[in-house]
């Protein structure tokens, strides 16, 4: 049973689930865009020094709260900001 000319982006390993943009081998099932709009991925965050939005988990955070507030308020910094850049 052969059926290759079959091309359903759900079921092509290299292509994004939702929206079929190809992704490559060794990647999540969805895109960058699509993993963030279905809450798979953190959603982008805006940087606290210079507003540049970048994806969450490559930023740094910050907690800004005082010591006696209970629950914390998280910022987050850019790679650029935050001084981890590499020179
Ligand atoms: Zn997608
Ligand atoms: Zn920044």
């Amino acid at each position: 049973m052969t059926d290759v000319d079959r091309r359903d982006p759900s079921e092509d390993p290299r292509a994004c689930s939702v929206c079929g943009v190809y992704i490559g081998f060794g990647g999540d099932e969805y895109c960058d865009g699509c993993a963030r709009e279905i809450g798979g991925k953190p959603p982008l965050e805006r940087c606290m020094g210079c507003g540049q939005r970048a994806p969450q988990e490559k930023m740094e955070s910050v907690d800004i709260s005082p010591e006696d507030e209970y629950y914390p308020t998280i910022r987050y910094l850019c790679r650029g900001c935050s001084g981890g850049a590499s020179k």
